[in-house]
């Protein structure tokens, strides 16, 4: 989504909490946008850290390596991420980074020097006190390995904390793997106790980290996955897909598409098949004006970043579609972030239902934050959200002395 169109919704809210102009350039400007070009067997590849908002702590979000990064998309990432850890009740601030670059097209020890020298190219701006940055669409565990290595070598001295996302072997934390679903997972169980939905069928756009984790989440707790797809199409059942079946045909054959037992549709399609809850994974801009009227679902949860546009919030809200806005439903992989940095700064590495117990505090927690405020007013539930993230952060600037 563009950094306009994030903007106008901002713009449009900042009405409902009386923000005056200081408070509304306060979170409409990055504290500091860094650019570099990196060069690797003379290929230039322009990347880019931007770093959002720290009134809360130190900077924090992942690094993307895609063909269509650039400057405009990190800066809406950014921002995001500022009004994410304020919902998670996380002492850290929002930033984003990115490469142009599409990794596919490089061999792994070209991966692993671009990612080096990202670190070369921003290392006295990055570091567990100022800004700690982890994975996102195409970045790896591996390549966080590689860009905790050169920042010690540069820094010398021992720094786990100074990026999350790490393997666990390099100081990584348990359940980062499955966070961001399973906290997507922890908040539609209680709006569906909010609502009384009894019924458990869901159709997830997207089957990668997030979508994938989802599905196997959801069908461990009893609900019938109808529909899935990924950047090939999508199937449908409306008895409900096999998970299993369906990740082995996708690492067999590439894509979803090829399991034989279900129809094959569109990912248009995909959004307006009749079930309970939609999860939409993979892009933003999904769900769109032309096609918000045709949704189906009851519940929304928004593990992509931006999947519906402002026009179509307003179109679900007024169709009484309950959407559980990105910085709410996927927050629970910078939870997890938070907790790895926790136990790199503290030494003390916790098991896994210590994490997942401390996650589902977290996010039930940020739930019913929200739900209280959207139960005494007519605002839809993002609107809400945005509002309780950004009284957070005005807080936090106000105390600093900064407004
Ligand atoms: P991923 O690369 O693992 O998976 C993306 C999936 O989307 C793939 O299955 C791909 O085939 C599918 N896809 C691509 N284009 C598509 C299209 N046109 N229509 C339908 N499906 C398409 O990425 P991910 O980590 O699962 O991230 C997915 C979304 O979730 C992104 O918006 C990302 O920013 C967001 N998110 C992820 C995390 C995380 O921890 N993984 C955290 C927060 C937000």
């Amino acid at each position: 989504m563009t950094f306009a169109a994030v903007m106008t919704f901002l713009k449009k809210i900042s009405p409902l909490m009386n923000l005056g102009d200081k408070e509304l350039e306060i979170l409409s400007t990055p504290e500091n946008v860094l650019q570099a070009e990196l060069d690797v067997n003379g290929k230039k590849y322009p990347a880019y850290r931007v770093q959002f908002n720290s009134a809360r702590g130190p900077y924090k979000g992942g690094i993307r390596y895609h063909p269509e990064v650039d400057l405009d998309e990190v800066k809406s990432l950014a921002f995001w991420m500022a009004l994410k850890t304020a919902v998670a009740d996380i002492p850290l601030g929002g930033g984003k980074g990115g490469i142009t670059v599409n990794p596919k097209e490089l061999s792994v020890s070209e991966i692993e020097e671009l990612s080096r020298k990202f670190v070369r190219a921003f290392y006295e701006h990055l570091g567990p006190r100022k800004d700690i940055p982890a994975p996102d669409v195409y970045t790896t565990p591996q390549i966080m390995a590689w860009m905790r290595d050169e920042f010690e070598k540069i820094t010398g001295e021992s720094a786990p904390g100074m990026i999350t996302g790490k393997p666990l072997e390099l100081g990584g934390s348990l359940v980062r793997d499955i966070a961001t679903a399973l906290g997507g997972v922890y908040v539609l169980e209680e709006a569906m106790d909010k609502l009384s939905l009894k019924e458990k069928t869901v159709a997830i756009q997207g089957f990668g980290n997030a979508g994938m984790n989802a599905a196997k989440l959801l069908i461990e707790r009893g609900f019938t996955i109808v529909a899935v797809s990924d950047s090939k199409g999508g199937i449908y059942n409306k008895e409900g897909v096999d998970i299993d079946a369906v990740i082995n045909t996708k690492k067999e054959s590439g894509s979803v598409i090829h399991y034989s037992n279900a129809e094959k549709i569109t990912n248009e399609q995909l959004l307006s098949i009749g079930c309970a809850v939609l999860v939409p994974s993979a892009l933003s801009d999904a769900i769109t004006k032309d096609n918000a009227s045709n949704v189906k679902a009851k519940i929304i949860v928004e593990l992509a970043n931006g999947p519906t546009t402002t026009e179509a919030d307003e179109i679900l809200h007024s169709k009484n579609v309950l959407v559980l806005p990105d910085i709410l439903a996927n927050a629970g992989g910078v939870t997890v972030s938070y907790f790895e940095w926790v136990q790199n700064n503290t030494n003390d590495y916790w098991d896994e239902e210590l994490i997942k117990t401390r996650l589902k505090e977290k996010m039930v927690t940020a739930f019913n934050g929200i739900w209280q405020l959207y139960s005494q007013n007519d605002h839809d539930f993002r609107t809400n959200t945005y509002m309780i993230a950004i009284t957070k952060i005005l807080t936090a600037e106000r105390l600093r002395g900064r407004i």
